[in-house]
This record gives C-alpha cells, structure tokens and sequence, in this order.
C-alpha cells in the first residue's frame, strides 16, 4: 500500500524501513508536519501515516479524504490531536499504537523524578566545572514518600510498581481501577486526597475533555507544599501558566515535563539557533527546579521497534480489509 508517512526523522525512516522487509509497503517518507499547509503532499495515497504533532483535525482530514486517504495510521499511543468524529463521518479509518513500550514511559518518568530530587543536571554541569561543593544539590529519600498516580492503565501502573519497589506509599485515581496496582498496596482514592496527600504526582491519562487541565489553579492549592510534579502524558493536562504561578510561589518544588500543550513546532526540531517565541515555555527553562524533555519518554531502540511494527500491521489490516489490530473505536473514544 502506499503510503505518505509525516514528520519523519532519520530514526523514523530506519525503524520502519527494517520492518517494511517484511511488511512489503510503498513508504514514502515526508519531513514535513502534517498541517492544512502540507496535506497536499499526501494526495493520491490511500493511506497516511502520522505522529503526535501532526495536525488531524476537520481542516486536514476534510482535504485528505478528497484527494483519497482512507487511513490514517499513528505511530503512536495518544489520539488527542484526531477529530475522531471528522474522520468517522469521513469514513476515514484510523488506528493507534496501543502499547509499544509502557515500561520505557514509565523509566523515563522516574527517571525524571530522581533527576530532580538529586539535582543531577547541576550536579552533572558542576562537577564538569571543577565545583565539587554539595550546596544547593540536598534531596530527599523517596522510601515512605507518597506518590499519587493519575490514570493507572498501562504507564501509570508501570510507574506505580517501579514506585512500591522505592517504598512509596503509593495513592491512586483513575476512572477504573486496576488490579495488578491494588496487588502491590496502590490504594483508589478521590483527587482530593491524592493532591493533598502525596508529595510526588504523576500524570498517566489520556488528554479527553475530563482531562484537560486536570492540573489547574484549583487542584495545585489543594496539594502539598512543595510537591513534585510529573507530566509525561499530554502537555494540555496541565495548565501550564498555573504552574508557573504556582513555581513562583514555591507551591510546587519540582517540575519535569516530556510534553507541552503547545509543544507542536517547538518539540522534535533542532531550534537551538533560533529566538523561541513562547514566553511561557522560556520562563519555564529559567526555573532551577524544573526538568523538561522534548516527548522523548518513548524514545527507546524496543519502542521504536514497536512502533514500526505495529504501526506497519495496522497498514496491513487494512489492505487486506480485515480489522487493524490498533483501530480506534467508537467504544474507546467514548470510555
Ligand atoms: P492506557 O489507556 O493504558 O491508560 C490510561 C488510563 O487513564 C486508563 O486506566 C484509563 O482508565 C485512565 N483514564 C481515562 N480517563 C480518565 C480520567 N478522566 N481520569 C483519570 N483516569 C482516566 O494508556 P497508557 O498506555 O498508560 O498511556 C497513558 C498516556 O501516556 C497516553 O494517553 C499518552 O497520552 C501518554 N503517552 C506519552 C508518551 C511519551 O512519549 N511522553 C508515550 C506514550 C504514551
């Protein structure tokens, strides 16, 4: 099948390509961003394949089915940016990635937590320079902590039992409990106990409406002082000029972030050369107690791995007209 395959990177291009031996497709491989502005470049394939920048709403989709693209293949797990019912009136088929490498999401966001609690960046940058003074580097012991989990499917369990394996106390909130997390003493609570209980909150849920900025002025006065909070879901799931404020006030002691809510165009290019033009984000790099990473959580050689495979099985599925492994239903859209 041929196929346009957007916002392609070197890493992109090797992954699939080895696991196109098998698969036998037609990739063709774009640089560019998915956006009203590049669409074109798609016209006359049947199918698109796509990241998490990409643009999927109406003004694409609408465009793309017309110059006939039946699929729509994401490599990856999220399907925020998707107007899903666009595409279904479209008769558009779109598939996801469901679960390519949880485990590397969930070592990526303790590997923020610890990152921040010893202070290993100034650490690393000092001892670099010569200065071996420990001032300014004190951190704290994670045994006994508290750490609230929101949203514990396959991340955010992943996460859990890396954190019971610490000796954290370990508070959960989800729409739906999980068994294995309530097997290693994760226990359900409201979010206003799990904000106003755990010095460690980390953010493991799909962006949906109920989502969007579940971190907001609101729920951070209900939480400790000094809290340390993790997001490696999706940007929008914390209200980022809230965080600054609550940065400023000292509410929240330490921030790592792998995404941005407006991280599209900034996140994934080399712009070390230019003037960034958002304020939010750049006063953000200017607090010594934050962390952020460029939606690099999936980043490892088994995910990548994954990704191209499945991602390549999807495409196969729907050449051959049955179901693709990673179709995104009505159901799950509305759970
Ligand atoms: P998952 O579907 O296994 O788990 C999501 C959990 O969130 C489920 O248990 C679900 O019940 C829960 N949930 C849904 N709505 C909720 C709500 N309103 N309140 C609380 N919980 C709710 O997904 P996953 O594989 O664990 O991935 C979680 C998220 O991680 C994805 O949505 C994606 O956005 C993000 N992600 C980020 C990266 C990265 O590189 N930074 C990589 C993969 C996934």
């Amino acid at each position: 099948m041929n196929v346009a395959v957007f916002s392609t990177k070197a890493y992109d291009r090797e992954f699939l390509s080895a696991a196109n031996e098998a698969a036998g497709h037609e990739l063709v491989f774009l640089e560019s961003r998915l956006t009203p502005e590049t669409c074109r470049l798609a016209d006359g394939f049947p199918a698109v394949c796509a990241f998490v920048n990409d643009q999927l709403d109406a003004s694409v989709l609408l465009p793309l089915s017309r110059e006939g693209v039946q699929l729509i293949a994401l490599r990856s797990a999220g399907f925020n940016h998707v107007d899903l019912p666009a595409a279904e009136q479209l008769g558009m088929t779109v598939a996801r990635v469901p679960a390519y490498s949880p485990h590397g999401v969930a070592e990526h966001t303790v590997a923020l937590m610890l990152a921040l609690n010893r202070k290993i960046p100034r650490a690393y940058n000092r001892v670099r320079d010569g200065n071996f003074s420990l001032d300014g580097l004190l951190g704290f012991d994670f045994k006994g902590r508290t750490v609230g989990v929101i949203g514990t499917g396959k991340i955010g369990a992943a996460v859990a039992k890396i954190m019971a394996g610490f000796d954290c106390r370990v508070l959960a909130y989800d729409v739906a409990r999980n068994p294995d997390v309530e097997a290693l003493g994760g226990r359900y609570v409201t979010t206003d106990e799990l904000f106003s209980q755990s010095d460690i909150v980390t953010l493991h849920c799909p962006l949906v409406p109920a989502t969007y900025h579940i971190i907001n002025e609101e729920s951070l006065a209900r939480m400790k002082r000094g809290v340390m909070l993790i997001n490696t879901s999706r940007g929008a799931l914390l209200d980022t000029r809230a965080a600054v404020r609550a940065l400023k006030s000292g509410k929240v002691g330490y921030l790592g972030l792998d995404v941005y809510e407006e991280e599209a165009g900034l996140f994934f290019e080399d712009l070390s050369t230019r003037v960034i033009q958002d304020d939010v984000f750049s006063r953000m790099l200017t607090f010594p107690n934050v962390i952020i990473t460029g939606h690099q959580a999936f980043f490892t050689r088994n995910a990548l791995e994954a990704i191209a495979r499945e991602t390549l099985e999807n495409i196969s599925a729907f050449e051959r007209q049955q179901r693709p492994p990673g179709l995104i239903t009505a159901e799950l859209v509305r759970a």
